[in-house]
């Protein structure tokens, strides 16, 4: 294999090129075998909030025990509505746009937890946005029965990079065949880490019939919540909205790279405990929008 990605742990995969690693000290900790492995059991089950699902819901073994989890921040004070530290809310700026493909995250289940994914910001903007949690025992059975339906042409977005799975590859245009063919075309965005996310693309035989569909950008990531391997590492809702622009939803690709933008600054302002006094043009034309 060429490329780090598949050998760092840190590195946060998203789907096709969108990796960014972790530098928040808290999933840093969550993932850090050793120390997990030294916990008491029934300590970090207790206080883990992950666990409200402590046994394994396709085998009903215990789960394994988990760090506590701490996001950098989790004594900042949080607004109700969009989880962000109140210095810096995102509500003034939540806008939703129409698409004609949809987005569906089959999310790893630690990533649920993290103030600092980017997936949610996904929902935010386009309400049809189906958000599904992967069990590798345990497949969603509303994802199983989407998958099934006839409507909707789902497209796993994965690199192109393995042989084994050449022939499943295809490229932007296909998005473009099926709407022509009267089908809702769908990006499927595996969220996780790059080795959730290969676990996910591995390990879960209902996506094995489905095309894979790689993001192809020069586009490099904005995202400074973690720190990226490489600018070339988009993360997860830089990834949909690139995706949406090429297969010609321009205007829901705008509004969802200029939420990510104000998100991501607003965000950031806040861990520097600033206030973000005059909004910047992302967030004056997510006003904008609201007329
Ligand atoms: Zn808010």
């Amino acid at each position: 294999m060429q490329d780090d990605r598949y050998h760092d742990p840190e590195l946060r995969q998203v789907c096709a090129s969108g990796n960014a690693p972790e530098n928040d000290p808290a999933t840093e900790a969550c993932r850090d075998p050793a120390t997990a492995l030294s916990r008491d059991p029934a300590t970090a089950l207790s206080r883990d909030p992950a666990t409200a699902l402590s046994r394994d819901p396709g085998t009903g073994h215990p789960r394994p025990p988990r760090r506590e989890f701490k996001a950098r921040g989790s004594f900042v004070e949080r607004c109700p509505g969009c989880n962000l530290p109140v210095l810096n809310c995102l509500c003034p700026y939540a806008a939703t746009a129409e698409s004609e493909a949809r987005v569906w995250l089959l999310t790893h289940s630690m990533e649920h937890l993290k103030p600092t994914n980017t997936g949610r910001l996904i929902r935010d903007v386009l309400p049809d946005t189906e958000v599904f949690t992967w069990y590798r025992t345990t497949p969603d059975e509303r994802l199983l029965a989407l998958l099934e339906d006839e409507c909707f042409a789902p497209f796993v977005v994965f690199p192109d990079d393995q042989p084994d799975y050449a022939d499943r590859v295809v490229g932007i245009d296909a998005v473009a065949e099926a709407k022509a063919a009267g089908r809702t075309p769908v990006y499927l965005l595996l969220d996780g880490t790059w080795r959730q996310a290969r676990r996910i693309f591995r390990k879960s035989p209902y996506l094995d019939a489905l095309p894979v569909l790689p993001l192809r950008t020069e586009r490099l990531t904005r995202y400074r919540l973690r720190k990226p391997a490489s600018a070339a590492h988009l993360c997860t809702a830089e990834v949909a909205a690139e995706l949406l622009r090429q297969g010609g939803d321009a205007d829901a690709a705008q509004a969802l790279d200029d939420y990510f933008d104000a998100f991501n600054d607003s965000y950031a302002a806040s861990r520097r405990f600033e206030r973000i006094e005059a909004p910047t043009a992302a967030m004056r034309r997510l006003l904008a929008r609201k007329g």
